[in-house]
């Protein structure tokens, strides 16, 4: 007879884990127990030496689908001749740190919906410790169903027997309902409600080409028919969203190889638990509506993540699934607020009466290289800690103005927000606020200091102002460059970093966005930019592409030769370089984005956009496979700071373009000169060190 001591660190709470435990336990018949703690699970087991050995190997190398082991230690201890294995509640104080992020339904889930002779046939809400809702449910610690919205359905006897018997894949599950006892779905139209079957309404409005409103996990999305261009440019008039790709959801992977270019990594990444949406190449036989994906050549594809999705998709291969919310407003995820709001957009809705308690969008991804990478990190994977290695403090970082997510660390675990948005509606900055003490709250985390964008005038650092405690602005791109440092675990202080962004507030005062940086996550100080130009008319020069073309065009050839490339608006043109030159609106900027939009611009495309990047995407989706040539940045030392120097690049790209060579060529061109740049700059500094 042996004892050990087991202590299991990483993603081990809410995942199942002690009911694993618990049945290999059981199933290699060791006495003992096992707990939460702070750290993860504390496990102790005693019984033959050959049968605790079987456990902690089969713990490492099959635990529960959703934990994410990041360290095993354990110790001999005296045997206590304990009888039996018990699961054991944590302690008060012991504060589960953990809140699992919601998760996309499990195959055995998928099984029971489907069988006829299940329980929950068809029924929408089902879910196990394998799969559900969890942190779109949450209101309060530790995650019980009393804290949650699934406390005002109380759990039928059959359902109680599953959630209080370890053998059960729903033991302890606490969204745990069927049709007896759980939540139910209810249909409107036109702000009334249907009495018959739900689905059978859905599935016959968007046969009719309508669009409908569905409430699913985090939130309410628009849903039409992807095949169906009429109902498509429809949804698109309505919504006031005009050329920014529609995400869709399929049926399942093999709908997807139909429609999409599809590698093993990408596969793996569509199906695994979190379900994000994955930006993939369309195939060109893709069969979505033009309206669906206008110029762009990537689709955002997701697969069912919910049960009702599963039930929805049966009947259908592929449908539109966006944000339900009216042009930049935050997604609705209340029902008060759909009926009232989704309606101008909607001609009817799908919702039930499980409540959302916080608004969760959709993660989006992409893979590149077979590494998946994060454009947009929300459902599935917020609020799953990232590692601090060696932190200690409690901080609150506030984030930006623009696709804010704020953090709230809390010694070794960096527990970042799902997006928020853009800090320019009411309503975002709203759910800014009470998510920032729902973090508080949930995390059992108040903030010792508070860092925020240097940017004085953002939402978010006035709200960091507000709250007297120790403040540290920092400057935006600085937070870029020790972001990726702390992803890559990079301890080090002689770090050269090349930064390309679209807008930041920097430390002279005008807007960086092409910036070589040198240092480590502490400091660093700026040792190189693009050079300046003037972003015409301010703001609405990221608007309007056309502006940078011309700045940058008037700088590097003149005003004559730049005017004449503007023959549509020679007028404005000239009036926006006079109050340039008076410094009139005028801010200096060495954003990469502006330069992208202005060489985008002065090959033809998108003179005017309709959402963030648009130019860039559509330049970039030009590039010609076969071309060849680059043009080139210079590196230009002013008093020790690297000027990346593009007057020679536009006055290329102009001539290139007078000369007839396409846009597809300059897009690799210019795509071939930044990535040179980034290699020249680099070695250009650390040829100084
Ligand atoms: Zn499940
Ligand atoms: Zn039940």
């Amino acid at each position: 007879m042996v004892r050990y001591s087991v202590e299991v660190k990483g993603i081990v709470q809410g995942v199942g884990f002690r009911p694993f435990v618990y049945r290999l336990a059981q199933k290699l018949c060791l006495s003992g127990f096992v707990r939460n703690t702070p750290q993860g699970v504390s496990v102790e087991i005693e019984g033959r030496k050959s049968s605790c050995e079987a456990f902690i190997k089969e713990l490492r190398e099959s635990p529960p689908r959703l934990a994410n082991i990041e360290k095993i230690g354990f110790t001999e201890l005296l045997p206590k001749g304990d009888t039996g294995f018990i699961i054991l509640s944590s302690s008060e104080g012991l504060c589960n740190t953990f809140i699992s992020p919601d998760i996309g339904i499990c195959d055995d889930c998928i099984s029971d919906i489907t069988s006829k002779s299940n329980r929950r046939y068809r029924y929408a809400f089902t879910n196990c410790t394998n799969c559900g809702p969890r942190f779109s449910i949450i209101n309060d610690i530790p995650y019980d169903r009393r804290n949650t919205t699934m406390d005002r359905f109380l759990q039928c006897p059959a359902c109680s027997h599953e959630y209080e018997n370890p053998y059960d894949r729903r033991f302890h599950a606490q969204p745990n309902a069927c049709p007896e006892c759980g939540p139910h779905l209810s249909f409107f139209k036109n702000g009334e409600y249907l009495s018959q079957d739900p689905i059978d309404l859905f599935n016959l409005c968007i046969s009719r080409g309508e669009v409908v409103a569905l409430k699913g996990i985090g939130g309410f999305h628009f849903v039409c028919d992807a095949k169906n261009e009429e109902a498509v440019s429809r949804l698109r008039k309505r919504k006031l969203r005009y050329d920014k790709p529609f995400a869709v959801m399929m049926k399942d992977i093999q709908t997807v190889e139909e429609y999409c270019e599809l590698n093993p990594t990408e596969k793996k990444v569509l199906a695994s638990p979190q379900k994000p949406i994955l930006l993939l190449k369309k195939k060109a036989s893709c069969a979505v509506a033009p309206s669906t994906t206008k110029l762009n050549d990537r689709l955002g594809v997701m697969l069912p993540y919910t049960p009702l999705h599963c039930i929805i998709m049966q009947e259908n291969e592929v449908l539109v699934m966006t944000s339900g919310n009216l042009s930049d407003s935050p997604m609705v995820f209340r029902d008060e607020e759909a009926l009232d709001k989704l309606s101008v957009v909607c001609d009817s809705i799908l919702t039930h009466n499980r409540c959302i308690y916080r608004r969760v969008d959709d993660s989006v991804c992409f893979v590149i290289n077979e590494k998946n990478y994060m454009l947009r990190r929300a459902r599935g994977y917020a609020p799953e800690p990232l590692h601090l290695d060696g932190g200690k403090s409690t901080i609150l970082a506030v984030g930006p103005q623009q696709k804010n997510t704020f953090c709230l660390t809390k010694g070794e675990n960096a527990f970042v927000s799902s997006h928020i948005g853009d800090l320019d509606d009411a309503d975002t900055c709203k759910s800014f606020e009470s998510e920032i003490e729902s973090f508080i709250r949930l995390f059992d985390a108040v903030p010792q200091a508070v860092a925020c964008d240097m940017h004085p005038d953002y939402f978010s650092t006035r709200y960091a102002y507000r709250l007297n405690i120790p403040l540290y602005p920092v400057q935006h791109h600085h937070a870029h460059f020790a972001s990726v440092l702390a992803e890559h675990g990079l301890k080090i202080d002689n770090a050269i970093g090349l930064i390309f962004d679209g807008t930041g507030y920097g430390e002279d005062g005008c807007i960086w966005g092409g910036e070589a940086l040198f240092g480590g996550i502490q400091e660093s100080r700026r040792v190189g930019h693009l050079r300046y130009f003037p972003l015409l008319g301010g703001e609405a020069a990221i608007r309007e592409p056309w502006r940078a073309a011309l700045a940058c065009a008037d700088i590097a050839m003149g005003r004559e030769t730049a005017l004449s490339l503007f023959k549509e608006n020679p007028d404005e043109a000239r009036i926006l370089l006079e109050a340039g030159d008076k410094k009139l609106n005028s801010p200096l900027t060495s954003s990469m984005g502006r330069l992208f939009d202005a060489v985008a611009s002065l090959a033809g495309v998108c003179r005017q956009t309709s959402y963030e990047g648009q130019a860039a995407i559509e330049f970039q989706q030009l590039m010609e496979k076969e071309a060849n040539g680059s043009y080139h940045f210079e590196i230009i030392n002013e008093n020790e700071i690297m000027i990346f120097d593009w007057r020679q690049l536009i006055c290329d790209i102009v001539s290139d373009l007078n000369r007839g060579v396409s846009a597809g060529i300059v897009s690799v061109r210019f795509h071939r000169a930044v990535v040179e740049l980034i290699a020249a700059a680099a070695s250009y500094e650390r040829g100084k060190t």
